[in-house]
């Protein structure tokens, strides 16, 4: 089986217990999970976000930072994180490519769509950085876009849940979990795990998205083999 993938990680699931900066050991953690996919010929993109550096909504709230220089400040945390991840991913041996929306040639290659399909038809993973390269979007809608662009066969948004429940499962015991959940349905009910504009441009390019849970050992595997006991899929 050769499947390619987009696998999304939130920026604070990078730190360690207090929520900000980045903890080596998920790094390491995360790598051995991505490393699992490599060795069973899955070709890997990762993008990841920055909110355990610095959130553009956050940072602009008071006003003395403009939304859009706030916003650049979260894209340059993105790239941060993608350096670490870049490091991780060789620590294990396997062979990387961190890529930037924003140029830095310094610290990463351009985005160029060709040079990561390249890239990822090599088996190297390729780390997409910068989010889109524009304020006012997320990762989780980089995310949608790169693996729209690379032609992924899913994206899967890594959370620290099992999936789309029908109501908060910090908050109510009696969440049930939803096993699938339609893009129309999940727009209507502004699901928490993704925003409405990720969701959007994964309907219209009828891209699933899998929402799982990556602190089980081996979901990740499971879930691209066809297990998907531990997540949700939007489709
Ligand atoms: N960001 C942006 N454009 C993008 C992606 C990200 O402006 O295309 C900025 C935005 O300020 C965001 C920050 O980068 O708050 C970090 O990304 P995000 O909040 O998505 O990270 P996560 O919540 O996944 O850690």
């Amino acid at each position: 089986m050769n499947k390619r993938v987009l696998v999304k990680f939130s920026g604070e699931a990078l730190a360690g217990a207090d929520g900000y900066g980045i903890d080596t050991q998920i790094l390491d953690y995360i790598a051995n999970e991505i490393k699992e996919l490599v060795n069973n010929n899955i070709e890997v993109g990762i993008v990841i976000g920055g909110g355990n550096i610095i959130r553009g909504v956050t940072a602009a709230a008071d006003g003395v930072i403009k939304r859009t220089s706030a916003d650049y400040m979260g894209m340059l945390a993105t790239v941060i994180n993608g350096v670490a991840m870049q490091e991780a991913l060789e620590h294990k041996g396997l062979s990387a490519r961190l890529q930037t929306a924003i140029k830095m040639e310094q610290i990463a290659e351009p985005f160029i769509v060709r040079k990561a399909q390249r890239h990822l038809e090599k088996g190297r993973v390729v780390i997409f950085s910068a989010g889109t390269g524009n304020p006012y979007f997320t990762t989780d809608t980089a995310a949608t876009l790169r693996a729209t662009e690379i032609d992924a066969a899913m994206l899967i948004k890594a959370t620290k849940v099992d999936g789309v429940y029908d109501k908060d499962p910090m908050k109510y015991e009696d969440a049930v979990k939803l096993d699938t959940i339609t893009y129309d349905k999940a727009l209507e009910d502004h699901i928490k795990v993704m925003d409405d504009t990720a969701i959007a441009l994964a309907k219209d390019n009828k891209l699933p998205i899998v929402v799982a849970n990556m602190n089980e050992k081996g979901n990740l595997l499971k879930i691209i083999q066809g297990d998907y006991s531990k997540c949700s899929i939007v489709k």
